[in-house]
């Protein structure tokens, strides 16, 4: 079992949820954190830190895409452990359907 980061994370990427992680297992795309699930030890402090509500556990159903997409860039991008200011439209962009296909960018953030 793993957490995952899912939809309302991107284009708001609060970051409150790097602090908390005792595994620092959070890594940085361009617009969405993700988590390694290898390295998350299911301790779920993370969860009810995120400001957006985008963090889940696997065992919810319909999260196979998610956790595929966790795991492919968390070995692509560079690891968070510090928070940063969120993005200038997080809060436009909170709670707004379907923001993979529409904002998803496969670019790296800075990391720490
Ligand atoms: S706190 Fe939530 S919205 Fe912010 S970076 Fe973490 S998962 Fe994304
Ligand atoms: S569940 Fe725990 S170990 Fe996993 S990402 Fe969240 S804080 Fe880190």
């Amino acid at each position: 079992m793993t957490y995952v980061v899912t939809d309302n994370c991107i284009r708001c990427k609060y970051t409150d949820c790097v602090e908390v992680c005792p595994v620092d297992c959070f890594y940085e795309g361009e617009n969405m954190l993700v988590i390694h699930p290898d390295e998350c030890i299911d301790c779920g402090v993370c969860e009810p830190e995120c400001p957006a509500d985008a963090i889940k556990p696997d065992t919810e159903s319909g999260l196979d895409k998610w956790l595929s997409l966790n795991a492919e860039y968390a070995v692509k991008w560079p690891n968070l452990t510090m928070k940063k200011d969120e993005l200038p439209e997080a809060k436009e962009h909170d709670g707004e359907p379907g923001k993979l296909e529409k904002y998803f960018s496969a670019e790296p953030g800075t990391g720490d």
